[in-house]
């Protein structure tokens, strides 16, 4: 099929290995938004990535913005992450016994981090939320938690939680299998809205352990809250003696070393990590003080555990990347380049009138169709806006260019996306918009 001006890429070979991965996996994956469910044909099966290229199964070239959901931030394969984790890979994968790559990386992110005094490594952003949950719960002696639509923080139970409509929704799950007595203890308030926090706190007062929130709420597209509100959660959730956790799988050593926490200068009582923590490969964190980090086992009662938390090889990937990070002017030139690239788009929609805003901050950045200046909640995200998403997908692929195949989902540059490079996809990207609209 031919659309706009460009012919549709080939997938044959994707599609043929897509088919039999539905014999495999339930939906041909192995998490459900890699299905291209949203998006127009099957999902491309990637065979490589170098730096910010990306070739699939059919030998098509891409220029990633997906960055294995965030990740990548060296881009694909840099060669320090690869070296390093080949070295240590000659010594043996798992040993389920300390070594010292664990301090060396502990070290690198706590003495780089004034919000953090301690730390414990998992395999997962998931199991690094799930756990930061317990130590709260376990803290406090309380078993209610405050999050926010639209918000994500993996998939453990008590999270896959949304609101309804109306103030403060709980029990009402989005997910199936979670027992009704789980989501209970979930209250889901919307972003950007002091009364609905205020009222969770009049209504269950001295029940709430914790408010979670990804201060850079990037899944549900890119919902920026403002300072004032950051800081109002930070109060409100001290006056009541209950925690703030800070998610950061996404914004920790994205928007800066010190992730959110650092770009706004807050200081949440627990901060999660994930993704770029790992090079690519699977690690999480949770950190906070000394004495909040006392209470998990061994050391005190709330216990948290893994087989392969704090894989050396894993470690090394970590190790290798963030030691990139902390050079001189990393973030400066990465989110210089990230907000030139977002403000050249939204000049050539503005300059057209076309009901488009590009929200940006740090090397994050989200395509919106809408004209509203702020989004700041999942209710204020144009859903219409998923259709005119999804064309514009299609078209950035057939001009080699890979956004995550969701009209939700923001998309990531790396240090190894060149000026020359994003000067092409600034030009494809114009062509695809206008055929969007
Ligand atoms: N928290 C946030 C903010 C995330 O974006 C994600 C994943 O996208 C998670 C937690 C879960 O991390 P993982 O997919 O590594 O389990």
């Amino acid at each position: 099929t031919q659309y706009g001006e460009k012919p549709d890429i080939i997938r044959e070979k994707s599609a043929a290995l897509y088919e039999k991965a539905k014999s495999y996996f339930p939906g041909g994956v192995n998490s459900p938004v890699r299905a291209f469910k949203s998006v127009y044909g099957t999902p491309l099966f990637i065979e490589k990535g170098d730096g910010c290229y990306l070739w699939d199964a059919d030998g098509n070239k891409f220029v990633d913005f997906c960055a294995s959901w965030g990740p990548l931030i060296l881009g694909h394969n840099h060669p320090k992450v690869r070296e390093k984790v080949v070295e240590v890979m000659q010594n043996g994968m798992s040993f389920g016994a300390p070594t010292a790559l664990e301090n060396e990386l502990a070290e690198l992110i706590i003495s780089n981090n004034q919000y953090i005094q301690k730390i414990r490594f998992t395999s997962s952003g998931t199991e690094a939320v799930m756990s930061a949950l317990r130590l709260a719960r376990g803290v406090t002696g309380r078993d209610k938690i405050i999050k926010f639509e639209g918000c994500y923080h993996g998939h453990s139970d008590s999270l896959l939680v949304k609101a309804g409509s109306g103030l403060v929704t709980f029990g009402e799950t989005s997910s199936a299998g979670i027992p009704k007595s789980f989501a209970a203890e979930t209250i889901v308030v919307p972003l950007n809205d002091r009364d609905a926090v205020t009222k969770a706190f009049e209504q269950f007062k001295n029940e709430i352990a914790a408010v979670i929130i990804e201060p850079i709420p990037a899944n549900n597209g890119l919902l920026l809250q403002d300072k004032e509100y950051l800081e109002f959660l930070r109060e409100i959730t001290r006056s009541n003696s209950a925690l703030l956790i800070f998610d950061e799988v996404i914004s920790g050593f994205r928007v800066g070393f010190e992730g959110a926490s650092g770009y706004y200068g807050i200081q949440p009582d627990i901060i999660t990590y994930g993704k770029i923590i790992g090079g690519g490969l699977p690690v999480g964190a949770y950190a906070s003080s000394g004495e909040i980090m006392s209470h998990i086992s061994p050391e005190g009662g709330v216990y948290q555990a893994g087989t392969l938390s704090g894989n050396p090889v894993a470690m090394a990937a970590g190790i290798a990347q963030l030691t990139e990070l902390l050079k001189s002017g990393f973030y400066k030139e990465l989110n210089a380049k990230t907000a030139e690239f977002a403000e050249s788009i939204q000049r050539y929609a503005s300059a057209k009138n076309y009901k488009l805003k590009v929200f940006q901050i740090g090397s994050i950045f989200w395509i919106s169709f809408t004209d509203k200046d702020k989004i700041q909640s999942a209710d204020d995200v144009d859903a219409a806006g998923m259709e005119k998403f999804k064309v514009l997908h299609r078209e950035l692929l057939n001009r080699g260019i890979y956004f995550g195949p969701s009209g939700y989902e923001v998309g990531f540059i790396s240090s190894e996306h060149n000026k020359t490079e994003l000067e092409k996809v600034k030009r494809s990207i114009f062509e695809a918009l206008d055929i969007v609209f």
